[in-house]
């Protein structure tokens, strides 16, 4: 267990350094409060802290108030060390953020005990994070590939669908679907199809800008979405996409399989207002060309609103 101590009396930090080092823990010192508060803010910072309450610069309390107000995740567990030791005193430091207190000078003891309660919190704490991660996972991603799944890679577009109106600028669709998939499944069996699936995704991953989004739409179906990319771009994207698929084959266990994909795409331009189906309908249509002049290619289609919001108007008042 990593921990930070921060004093500005060197013999405090020394004695506090042999004492935790002795009882096994990983120590990180700093000297003012300043030097504390940057340690604090980096993502791998200590979650156990020793603060001083007096030291130049920051005192222990107003980095406590600083923690708090930045609330990080995983929690940071807070010892205040200080040789204030009236009952106002612990108050303003607990109310402050603080989750303990000790006075100096400080029984070893006691100090050994609070910080094993402090350590088993931390403990806890990263124990639930890792699980609610692990949902968050599991609710957002396809369990197969890594990707996004159908009802995160629509919600991503929907979104990049609102903030392009804002930003007036277009967004791109890419559905890529992967050609005779059946055949894989049929002549290799399906844990070889599962595996030109993960394949798949490790590829798109690699070609795809660090921004845009890839998702699992269906079995073998992907989503990617490309914000701020207008038609021609997203053609390009889409060509290197294929090509990256279909350039090198993928080994099962002795044998190596060659596979393509066939991707269909389409840009919705700001002012055209599109909605996330219509989009996607549109780029489907263009799949299905694809797959008509012999797959293994990308083809495009502008998106036209009139004639994709039409359908749905028909949809609309058949329901009501
Ligand atoms: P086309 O070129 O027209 O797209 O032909 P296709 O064979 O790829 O298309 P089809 O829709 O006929 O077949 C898709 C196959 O994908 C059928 C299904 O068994 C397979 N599939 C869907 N999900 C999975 C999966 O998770 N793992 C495996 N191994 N196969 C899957
Ligand atoms: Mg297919
Ligand atoms: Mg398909």
């Amino acid at each position: 267990m990593r921990i930070l101590v921060a004093d500005d009396s060197i013999v405090s930090r020394h004695v506090l350094d042999a004492t935790l080092r002795k009882w096994g823990y990983d120590v990180v010192m700093a000297s003012d409060g300043e030097e504390a508060w940057q340690i604090l803010q980096r993502d791998d910072a200590p979650r156990l802290v020793i603060l001083d309450w007096m030291m130049p610069g920051m005192t222990g309390l107003e980095i406590c108030r600083l923690v708090r107000a930045r609330a990080p995740e995983p929690y940071i567990y807070i010892l205040l060390l200080t040789s204030k030791s009236h009952r106002e005193d612990l108050i303003e430091g607990m109310e402050a953020g603080a989750d303990d207190y000790i006075t100096k000078p400080f029984d070893q003891h006691e100090l050994k005990v609070r910080l094993r309660a402090g350590t088993r919190l931390v403990e806890l704490q990263a124990e639930l994070f890792a699980a609610r991660e692990a949902l968050r996972e599991q609710a957002t991603k396809d369990w197969l590939t890594k990707l996004w799944n159908r009802s995160s890679i629509l919600d991503i577009l929907m979104r990049e669908l609102a903030r392009s109106e804002r930003d007036v600028s277009p967004v791109s669709v890419a559905l890529l679907d992967l050609d005779h998939f059946k055949s894989v499944n049929d002549t290799l069996g399906h844990y070889a199809g599962d595996i030109v699936l993960r394949e798949t995704a490790v590829r798109m991953n690699d070609s795809v800008r660090q921004y845009d989004s890839i998702g699992r739409y269906g079995g073998e179906e992907f989503l990617i979405v490309l914000p701020g990319c207008d038609l021609s771009g997203a053609i390009s994207q889409a060509e290197r996409l294929c090509g990256r698929i279909s350039g090198t084959p993928v080994t099962i266990g002795p044998t190596e399989t060659n596979f393509t994909a066939s991707i269909g795409v389409t840009t919705s331009l700001p002012g055209q207002s599109a909605t996330a189906d219509a989009l996607i309908g549109r780029a489907d249509e263009a799949l299905y060309q694809a797959k008509r002049k012999g797959r293994n290619r990308v083809e495009s289609l502008a998106f036209e609103p009139e004639t994709a919001s039409a359908p749905q108007h028909e949809a609309l008042t058949v329901k009501v």
